[in-house]
């Protein structure tokens, strides 16, 4: 089926997808495939794209006449145009087009930051303030994410912050083998209002998800980029809304946006991203308090019931001399009600030290260590609708870190940091900044030179002293981009299982991807593949570079890039598909490995040609013979 769809009131080049109803998703994804803009160097002028799914909240909000906060249909993307603090219109023009008004928004280049930052925003219909947001919801966003995957290298999704930290905790589950950054943001004040937080908010959320490599769903708010499962929203007015207490931040904007590296959950999974799209619905949180009545929790429990969030006191404890509480759970967990732990207290885990809480423990209740009740309810409800998963497993799931969402009871390795703490004393390093400058040069090019050197042991090593095994270089470069250059199958496989990202892009805007392409490491090409990697190349660039091999009769690297997963049959500039280069340079092994691969015979190029013309008028013979013999 073909998806796609003619341009409305867009220019062919820009084919936004604003304010396009979320029904009609497939066709702006096909859209966006085949935007490429004018002309563009893409070396010289590295881009990071990000997809903005606007859900709601009050971000996006408006005043109307009597002061009142409102969403507006379409109102967002309008005003953002006219904001050249978020888009650099004289940019977007020249990169775009002059009269439409649908272009892709562009942010100002920062200083920090070389790449440009593109963006679209999709606007969800209705706008949603997220107290009204259900499961469903959740479910849509984890799908416009999958759907849109190959196309951007980060999402951004604004949200009320009402419910932020439940959607943020059940799309870090629901969204596997996550490989690009989502990142989540909202305001307590609307974005348009003179003194807004929103704006800091949104800026920083759009730069770090185009220029950082942090394969998981955070929430950017009040200057912190916090791992999305490990919030709670804690103020109803302060800008400093969410809290991630028992999870340092990811990372901290100030006047440079500095990362922890050592903090990134990494799950090294040899697998492609996919979407978990069903959830068990039948959860709920149960926090005690003093007298809670025995009929309370057995009506908590009663099916359909599948699973419960207990907020117990302290370290785990209830009131160990209540029967009717104990033996109520004890009745449910022996139907198969899962019931998890978890500690009222914002900070801290559960621990059975007290007689109180090795009670709940006999009747079968399970630890949630650290989990907060966003993390714990909605892991829970995923977990739940795990249909390959017997209900042991699933209760072994639910005590197992899958998204660091829990610290579950093992304390940090001691060696962590020592290695650079050495060396920082020896170089009376002290204040965090060289610190973490250090940390910055050292890493990097002790794995490379690991990754040379073909020593996983080392590579393992660095891990364990705190290494971030997709840190990049002063190029930009990991680990994993010297491996695939390198061609050693089995330290790409031993980076990949250690959680190096497929994603990363250097400052040429390459991704390991294309650097096993252009060292036709076949073998390492499928591997990445299988592991979620995919071109990211704008059409155009693509062709050029199709083009360059079939002139040159490079079968090998047309090879690659099939494997890849590259259209061969997409044109340079000018036009000309790789089969017109191969026929007008006579490269019959190349005509008829394109040939075999669905390229069009019929294609014309810019001045009308089609590649049996050009095979004429150079009298390419053998090319000829085959396109002919093809055409019969
Ligand atoms: N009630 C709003 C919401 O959660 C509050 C906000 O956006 O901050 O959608």
């Amino acid at each position: 089926m073909d998806l796609r769809v003619e341009s409305d009131n867009s220019c062919e080049s820009c084919l936004s997808v604003n304010n396009i109803d979320q029904k009609s998703n497939s066709s702006f994804l096909q859209k966006r495939n085949v935007s490429t803009g004018r002309f563009h160097d893409e070396m010289n002028n590295p881009e990071g794209r990000v997809l903005v799914l606007y859900t709601g909240g009050t971000i996006g909000m408006v005043r109307n006449k009597t002061g009142a906060l409102v969403p507006i249909a379409n109102a967002f993307v309008n005003n953002v145009r006219t904001f050249p603090n978020m888009h650099d219109n004289a940019y977007a023009e020249e990169r775009f087009c002059p009269s439409c008004d649908n272009c892709p928004l562009v942010l100002p280049l920062s200083n920090e930051h070389k790449r440009r930052v593109i963006y679209d925003v999709k606007e969800y219909s209705p706008l949603r303030d997220s107290s009204n947001m259900t499961m469903d919801d959740w479910i849509l966003i984890a799908k416009d994410i999958k759907e849109a995957y190959q196309y951007y290298d980060g999402f951004v999704v604004l949200h009320g912050t009402d419910t932020m930290s439940y959607t943020a905790s059940a799309l870090s589950f629901m969204l596997e083998a996550l490989g690009k950054i989502v990142v989540i943001t909202g305001s307590q004040l609307p974005i348009f209002d003179t003194r807004s937080d929103g704006l800091d908010n949104f800026l920083a959320s759009l730069v770090i998800a185009a220029n950082y490599n942090i394969p998981e769903v955070c929430v950017f708010f009040g200057n912190k980029l916090i791992r999305g499962n490990r919030t709670s929203k804690f103020s109803t007015d302060a800008f400093d809304a969410f809290h991630s207490p028992n999870s340092p931040p990811l990372a901290i904007a100030g006047i440079k946006i500095e990362v922890d590296y050592s903090s990134i959950y990494r799950s090294g999974a040899l697998e492609e991203f996919h979407v978990h799209t069903t959830l068990n619905r039948n959860v709920g949180l149960l926090r005690l308090f003093p007298s809670i009545s025995g009929e309370l929790i057995k009506a908590f429990l009663r099916p359909p019931t599948e699973g419960v969030v207990l907020q117990s006191y302290g370290a785990g404890n209830i009131p160990s001399n209540r029967e009717d509480i104990v033996s109520a759970i004890k009745a449910a967990t022996d139907r198969g009600v899962i019931v998890v732990n978890i500690t009222q207290c914002p900070t801290g885990s559960i621990s059975c030290i007290y007689e109180a809480g090795q009670v709940l423990t006999d009747a079968g209740v399970i630890a949630g260590y650290d989990m907060t009740p966003e993390a714990a309810l909605t892991k829970l409800s995923y977990v739940l609708s795990k249909k390959e998963w017997d209900t042991e497993k699933k209760r072994e799931m639910m005590q197992t870190n899958l998204r660091g969402e829990l610290t579950g009871g093992k304390p940090p390795s001691m060696k962590d940091w020592d290695l650079i703490d050495a060396v920082a004393q020896s170089l009376n390093v002290s204040s965090p900044s060289e610190r973490y400058e250090l940390v910055s040069i050292l890493f990097p090019a002790m794995l490379n030179a690991a990754v040379i050197a073909r020593d996983i042991k080392k590579l393992e090593s660095f891990q364990e002293y705190g290494a971030d095994i997709s840190q990049k270089d002063a190029d930009g470069r990991t680990a994993l981009h010297i491996a695939c250059c390198e061609g050693d199958l089995s330290v790409v496989r031993r980076l990949l299982i250690m959680g190096a990202n497929v994603h990363a892009k250097d400052r040429f805007n390459r991704t390991p991807l294309i650097d096993a392409i252009e060292y036709d490491h076949q073998e390492i090409i499928k591997l990445l593949r299988q592991t979620g990697a995919h071109l990211h190349e704008r059409t155009r660039m693509l062709g050029e570079k199709l083009c360059m091999a079939s002139a040159a009769g490079n079968l090998m690297r047309l090879k690659s890039y099939q494997l890849a997963g590259a259209d061969l049959t997409v044109a340079d500039i000018s036009g000309r598909t790789p089969l017109h280069l191969a026929a007008l340079h006579n490269q019959p092994k190349c005509v008829e490995f394109l040939l075999e691969n669905g390229a069009d015979k019929n294609a014309k190029d810019m001045l009308g040609n089609t590649p049996f013309a050009l095979a004429e008028l150079t009298k390419a013979f053998d090319s000829l013979k085959l396109i002919s013999k093809k055409e019969r």
